[in-house]
Parts: structure tokens; C-alpha cells; sequence
């Protein structure tokens, strides 16, 4: 397969175990949305009538003012390093310099263990974008390169590194098949402007690609609500949908102030007055991927077992 010409048609679907349980997982959303308590509903309405105003497109957050804690594990360390809520990576260059750039708080053993993750999804999630996208600029050819291609310059050991990486990212590679369509991460595939017979569908380990998105949602909550840990029994849930199947949700949220970071992502937050731990998202990554999430307190959640 030659990756390096005419990337624009790659399209990517989860593998079947992992699809089941993202089918699962969205079922969960709409009950979820179903089941939301009403009084609930009604606070949210009522928030949409006083027009949202803290989360304004341009506003800029003051930095929460930093604990002892890790955002990620909730435990006290002595030392804490700075954790990227969107990992750095993964700006587009068209990324204004004036955007901040959120981190927060994190042990080094999280760290440690969500770099390499964060890498593995970002190099599947990479090569299924619209490179042309203004939102993704520069983003599948940052992915191309750290699978080794077009980088001779490398040392040799580099060299061997970025090729095991890419022969990994390709052994979970096929060709488009029309049955996998229901499976494909909402937003990133298949592309209409290329025909599908030379799109390329490959799996993305679905308990990672949770992860990140858990680790993003902690983090912006840590900024949305003053440093804020998000801590048992509070969780956190994410959910992939397409837009179209949930117009009841795309309707809550539109009552709700998009936050921006540069073109590359896009964070709105719900939240009622009166029950402070409680907030849903919707993150949008590259103007492609969209997930939300739910952060509920014990009495709200809905029953997912
Ligand atoms: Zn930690």
C-alpha cells in the first residue's frame, strides 16, 4: 500500500469486537438522554433562556490555581508535571499562537502512561482526516512522517522505530468494505470526495480512543470548574453518535457558548445552577470527530449495567 500518494480517501472503522461495544455504548447514550431526569431538562432549558455567558468563543479562562492533585488520578504528589488537555501534538498548524494551550496538573506516571497512548490514537485518527481540511492543516503529514515515511534523515534506530509503528498501523489496515459502514466513527469516513473503493478503513483500539477522550474531558473540566478533579462516584462516560440520530441532543447543546481553541477544537459544556457536579460535553476535534460525555453525580447516572 502506498501511503505516501493520495491519502485524502483513507476512511477508518473500528474492528468488530470493538464495534459491538461501541454499539452498546451509543444504545447506553440515547437511554441516557431518554431517562435524564426531567427536572433536569427543564434546568437546562431554562439556562438556554438566559443565553450562556461565560463560555464565550473568545474569553479567555483564568488557570485554575493548582493543588497538589493529578487531574487524572486524583492522588497527592509532591511533583507534578504539566499535562496538555488537548495533547500537543495533535494542533493543527493553523493554530493561532495566541490560543491557549490548556494543561493540568498530572503525576508523571499518568503522564508516562498517556503519552504512548495519545500517540497510538493520534496516528490512526490522523490519517482518516481530511488533510485539506483548514482544522487539520498539517496534521496527516505530521502522522506520515512519524510512521517514517519521507523522513530520511533519520538516525537508524528512529528509522526502525517509526517503520514497526507503521507496519503496526497497517497490519490493522483493509480496504473499505460497504458492511462496515455503520461502524465508522462518526465524522471521519468515508469521505465523499474520493470513491470508496480506495479508501482504507483501519481499527482504532476503542478502550484507548475512550481513554483520551476521558483524559480531555477531566482536563477541561479541571479548567470549566475552577480545578476541579473529577472523583468517584462522580464519572466520566463518552459517547460517539452521529449527529443526525441524536437531534435531541444536538438541541441541547446549541444552547451552549462553544469554547474554541484555534480551529482545531471546539468544547461546549452544559451545566444546571444548582448541581454543580454534573456537566455534559461535546468535543469536537479537527471540525471532523465529535464526541460527548457526561459527567454525572451517583443519584443521576443512569443505570448502564
Ligand atoms: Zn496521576
Amino acid at each position: 500500500m502506498d501511503l505516501t500518494a493520495g491519502h485524502t480517501g483513507l476512511s477508518f472503522a473500528l474492528s468488530d469486537i470493538i464495534l459491538q461495544g461501541m454499539v452498546k455504548w451509543i444504545i447506553q447514550f440515547f437511554k441516557f438522554i431518554r431517562e435524564l431526569p426531567s427536572r433536569l431538562r427543564a434546568k437546562w432549558r431554562l439556562r438556554r433562556a438566559r443565553k450562556a455567558e461565560r463560555m464565550a468563543s473568545n474569553t479567555k479562562i483564568k488557570r485554575p490555581k493548582s493543588g497538589h492533585r493529578c487531574v487524572h488520578c486524583g492522588k497527592t504528589h509532591e511533583k507534578l508535571t504539566k499535562d496538555h488537555v488537548f495533547p500537543d501534538s495533535w494542533y493543527p498548524e493553523s493554530t493561532p499562537g495566541t490560543v491557549q494551550r490548556w494543561t493540568v496538573p498530572a503525576c508523571l506516571p499518568c503522564n508516562g502512561e498517556l503519552g504512548p497512548v495519545e500517540k497510538e490514537v493520534f496516528v490512526r485518527l490522523g490519517l482518516c482526516v481530511n488533510p485539506r481540511k483548514v482544522a487539520a492543516t498539517g496534521i496527516s503529514r505530521r502522522v506520515i512522517r512519524s510512521l517514517g515515511i519521507g523522513a530520511e534523515t533519520l538516525d537508524e534506530d528512529e528509522k526502525r522505530i517509526r517503520a514497526a509503528l507503521k507496519e503496526e498501523v497497517l497490519r490493522g489496515a483493509k480496504p473499505f468494505v460497504e458492511e462496515a459502514r455503520p461502524h465508522i466513527l462518526p465524522g471521519i469516513g468515508p469521505h465523499p470526495e474520493a470513491p470508496a473503493e480506495r479508501q482504507i478503513q483501519i481499527d482504532i483500539p476503542a478502550d484507548k480512543l475512550y481513554q483520551v477522550a476521558r483524559k480531555i474531558v477531566r482536563g477541561c473540566e479541571y479548567w470549566f470548574s475552577n480545578g476541579r478533579i473529577v472523583d468517584p462516584p462522580c464519572e466520566i462516560d463518552i459517547y460517539f453518535a452521529h449527529q443526525a440520530d441524536i437531534p435531541d441532543v444536538v438541541r441541547i447543546f446549541s444552547a451552549f457558548d462553544a469554547f474554541h481553541f484555534g480551529p482545531g477544537f471546539r468544547v461546549r459544556r452544559g451545566a444546571v445552577h444548582d448541581d454543580p457536579l454534573s456537566a455534559i460535553y461535546e468535543v469536537v476535534i479537527w471540525d471532523s470527530l465529535t464526541f460527548y460525555a457526561t459527567i454525572l453525580a451517583p443519584d443521576l447516572a443512569v443505570n448502564q449495567k
